[in-house]
C-alpha cells in the first residue's frame, strides 16, 4: 500500500478546527468583556459588510455560516468572518 497518496487526500476537519474556522478565537463571553470590544467604527464597518452578504439572515440578523448573531459578533476583537470577508 502506497502511504504517500493518503497524505494528499483532503482531511476531514476536527470539531476544534471547525470551531476555529467559524469563530476564530472569539468566545461568547468576550461579548460582555470591554477589553474584547472593537471600536464602534470597526463594528459598524463589519456589520455593514454582513448586511450586504448573501449569508446574512436579515430577519434574525444571524450569519448562516456560523450561526452567530452579528450585532454581537461584529463587536468582538477576536471574531472573524468564517469566509474571510472581514
Ligand atoms: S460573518 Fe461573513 S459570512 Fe457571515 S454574514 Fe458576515 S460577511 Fe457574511
Amino acid at each position: 500500500m502506497d502511504l504517500s497518496s493518503m497524505s494528499q487526500q483532503p482531511k476531514e476537519l476536527t470539531p476544534f478546527q471547525i470551531h476555529k474556522q467559524r469563530f476564530g478565537a472569539a468566545k461568547p463571553w468576550h461579548a460582555i468583556q470591554r477589553e474584547h470590544r472593537v471600536d464602534t467604527e470597526v463594528s459598524m464597518s463589519r456589520y455593514s459588510i454582513c448586511e450586504g452578504c448573501p449569508s446574512f439572515l436579515n430577519i434574525t440578523k444571524q450569519c448562516k455560516e456560523c450561526g452567530c448573531f452579528m450585532k454581537i459578533k461584529t463587536k468582538i476583537d477576536t471574531a472573524v468572518c468564517p469566509i474571510g470577508k472581514w
